[in-house]
């Protein structure tokens, strides 16, 4: 039992972390456990009642969500306290699935099961990527190598993936499959530095049959990570083993990426995901609704379609919109009562991405700074403490990596940025004024930048 609870878990992690930032995962859900899945709902421990109020606060649809998406059914949730943990927690990214190995597991490590081809809607906006990601899955290594999928935020690229290590899975003969983001695979590799057990970190990575790496566009500027992922680039790569890599644009555009990793990313095969046409994105409503349960009108299934274009994800957050509606009003849903409640996705899909600089124009006017503070050396609270809000508020309203946030906060690292991010969050957590300031702060920023 508890190994399931752990392996459902495990799953609940994979959609999540596509649903948050990478940093408020690595803090707020590093310590959270499945404690019971019954009749009554999922129980879920955290460490103390700050880590449930801000994850009630800040993360319960994300959370949902993910439910959603793991158990096909929006269960309720209690939060259970599990005291006397050590401040100090380890990071799920760094945690070796240990015997994920040898045994049991049979070598798969990090697979969605959810995700699968089957459940994948294919139309004209993602033949190519998927044609290639089926080649793959029935001849890992022997046709295309590696396969590098890019395209926008929400497209389907972790899905295809997932579904390439689940189909060669099914195929039974055991292989080992391990699924990482880019940046689980540098944090690893970091841990293994500082622990000296880069052996076995290769060892882990050069035994595989079947590599998937997420989201490679994070290895950008991480020098000594991109050296080690192209040995273990040439090393699968010699042994014929199939490499599989997604990326938010085409290798070529990476920033501060290695020539020779990108000339390698360009050796097989590159298919880019397009956002679906107005027929696939019906098709995609249809099929997450039959898993669902409840009854949802096309009119209400061609509102959405018609409103929201380019990201599937959000397509999906609407359509969990509506049939949680749907299932706790027991009426059945229609556009007129759906509009309101679907605004702000519609409105999220309109919006341009906010720029770092408007957000350091912003935050310097309201605490009275400077717009150059934000890019100075200077140390005093008063003008670093700002510039961390700053920093917090282009993690959450841009799409910039941890160094092109660094890079224009005057050349700072991103360790720099992740350690600003979490000490925000934690005086947010601790001082409700700050708080509803930084909220205002990051509303009205969006709201300047909608179309
Ligand atoms: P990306 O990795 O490109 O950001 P994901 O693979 O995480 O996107 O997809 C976001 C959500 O949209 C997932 O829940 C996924 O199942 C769904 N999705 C995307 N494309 C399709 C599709 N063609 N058919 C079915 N579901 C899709
Ligand atoms: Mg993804």
């Amino acid at each position: 039992m508890k190994e399931q609870l752990e392996e459902v878990w495990a799953s609940i992690s994979v959609e999540l972390r596509q649903r948050i930032p990478a940093d408020a995962f690595a803090r707020w859900f590093a310590s959270a456990r499945l404690l019971d899945i019954g009749e009554k709902g999922v129980r879920i421990g955290v460490a103390n009642t700050i880590y449930q109020i801000w994850i009630e606060e800040n993360f319960l649809v994300p959370l949902k969500e993910s439910l959603v998406a793991v158990l096909g059914h929006l269960p309720a949730i209690q939060f259970q306290v599990t005291e006397g943990r050590s401040k100090d927690l380890p990071s799920p990214l760094t945690e070796e699935p240990e015997g994920a190995h040898n045994g049991r597991h049979s070598g798969v490590i990090g697979l969605n099961a959810g995700y699968d081809f089957e459940s994948y809607v294919v139309g004209s906006s993602n033949e190519l990527a998927h044609a290639a990601a089926q080649a793959v899955a029935t001849a890992p290594g022997k046709t295309y190598n590696p396969l590098f999928i890019h395209g926008g935020v929400g497209l389907g690229k972790t899905h295809l993936m997932h579904a390439i290590g689940n189909a060669v899975v099914r195929r039974g003969k055991t292989p080992k499959v391990c699924y990482v983001t880019s940046e689980q695979f540098t944090n690893e590799f970091i841990d293994a530095l500082q622990k000296n057990a880069l052996p076995r970190f290769r060892r882990k990575y050069r035994s595989l049959d079947v590599l998937l790496i997420d989201d490679v566009q994070f290895l950008g500027g991480k020098e000594r990570t991109q050296e080690e992922f192209f040995h273990t680039f040439n090393s699968l790569f010699d042994g014929r083993k199939q490499i599989v890599l997604t990326s938010d644009r085409c290798a070529s555009d990476m920033r501060d990426l290695e020539e020779r990793l990108v000339s390698r990313f360009e050796w097989g095969l590159s298919a880019e995901l397009m956002p679906p046409d107005i027929e696939t994105r019906i098709a995609i409503l249809r099929k997450k609704l039959a898993s669902m349960e409840v009854s949802i009108g096309d009119d209400v299934l061609n509102f959405m379609a018609r409103h929201i274009t380019n990201n599937v994800r959000r397509l999906e957050g609407a359509l969990l919109r509506v049939a949680a509606y749907a299932s706790l009003s027991g009426k059945s849903p229609t556009v007129e009562a759906m509009e309101p409640k679907l605004r702000d996705l519609i409105q999220e899909e309109q919006r341009r991405n906010v720029s770092i600089e408007a957000i350091q124009k912003r935050v310097a006017e309201v605490f009275d700074l400077r717009p150059s503070d934000m890019t100075s050396k200077k140390r005093p609270a008063s003008i670093a403490r700002p510039r961390q809000i700053a920093m917090y508020l282009a993690r959450r309203l841009t799409k910039s990596s941890l160094q092109e946030i660094g890079a224009a906060f005057g050349g700072r690292d991103h360790g720099t940025v992740l350690h600003a991010c979490g000490a925000v969050a934690e005086r947010m957590a601790a001082d409700l004024p700050l708080r509803q300031k930084v909220e205002f702060l990051e509303k009205e920023l969006k709201g300047t930048q909608a179309a």
